[in-house]
């Protein structure tokens, strides 16, 4: 289980998260929710270690503030950035060994074969470098990135942004299979996607938790809208 409490994150005097506390139960699923600047990046990048923060997050009640980003990545969390920044000079299949250094030690949880085997397209393209992927494509290679790193949770930073619909629903396909055998943090603007995946679901606002329920709550896009934008 993944556990923030009250994590908060400022940027001098911008508080970016003010004391978002969410749990994600082991092979759980959670969306994190809201506007530009609603602070969900920061959040992803305070559990990663890439930003400070007050608060604790904790992995199955071991405490993970304070360490670098590459002792968190050793635990199994392991964050798709936003942007896909994937290795563009590297091969398809050279990404993926790369991936695979930061889940050195723990139990090796999906190898490249079944990274193929769950993203087909990664296959047929493995030779090719992958600034020449489309940016479809190259989502599909950050996901497949942080698989073999063998991750206990993922966390996907708007994983569908500038994708087309076509391609977005795929890589969604993607989470729905690995749902249950990974914990899953989804950090969306464009909310239908996610809502079909995730289990619960977190609303910020200006760092606030500005909502928090069941995905089945948020399935009126009227009143998520209200909720993200702050008008009852
Ligand atoms: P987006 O969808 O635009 O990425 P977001 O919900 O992920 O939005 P954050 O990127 O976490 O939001 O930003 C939250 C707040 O923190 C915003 O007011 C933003 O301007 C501010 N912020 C983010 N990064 C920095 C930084 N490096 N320095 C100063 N302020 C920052």
């Amino acid at each position: 289980m993944l556990e923030l409490e009250k994590l908060s994150v400022s940027y001098g005097p911008v508080r970016a998260v003010n004391e978002l506390s969410l749990r994600v139960p082991s092979a759980g699923a959670v969306a994190i929710l809201g506007p530009n600047g609603a602070g969900k990046t920061s959040t992803l990048r305070a559990i990663s270690g890439l930003v400070p923060h007050g608060g604790a997050v904790l992995l199955n009640g071991r405490k993970l503030s304070g360490r670098s980003p590459r002792e968190i990545a050793r635990t199994g969390v392991i964050q798709v950035p936003e942007g896909r920044r994937v290795f563009g000079s590297l091969s398809v299949e050279e990404n993926l060994h790369v991936g695979m250094v930061a889940g050195r030690g723990r139990e090796r949880r999906f190898s490249i074969s079944d990274v193929y085997d769950l993203l087909p397209a990664l296959a047929r393209m493995r030779g090719r470098a992958a600034w020449a992927l489309s940016g479809g494509e190259q989502q599909m290679l950050a996901v497949g990135r942080a698989l073999v790193a063998s991750p206990e949770v993922l966390l996907l930073d708007e994983p569908s942004l500038g994708l087309a619909p076509a391609v977005a629903d795929r890589i969604y396909d993607t989470f729905r299979q690995l749902k249950g055998s990974v914990g899953l943090v989804i950090v969306e603007q464009m909310a239908a996607r996610a809502l079909a995946v995730v289990d619960e679901v977190f609303v910020l606002r200006e760092g606030e938790t500005a909502g928090a329920g069941a995905a089945t709550e948020f399935a009126d896009p009227v009143r998520l809208a209200r909720l993200m934008i702050g008008v009852h």
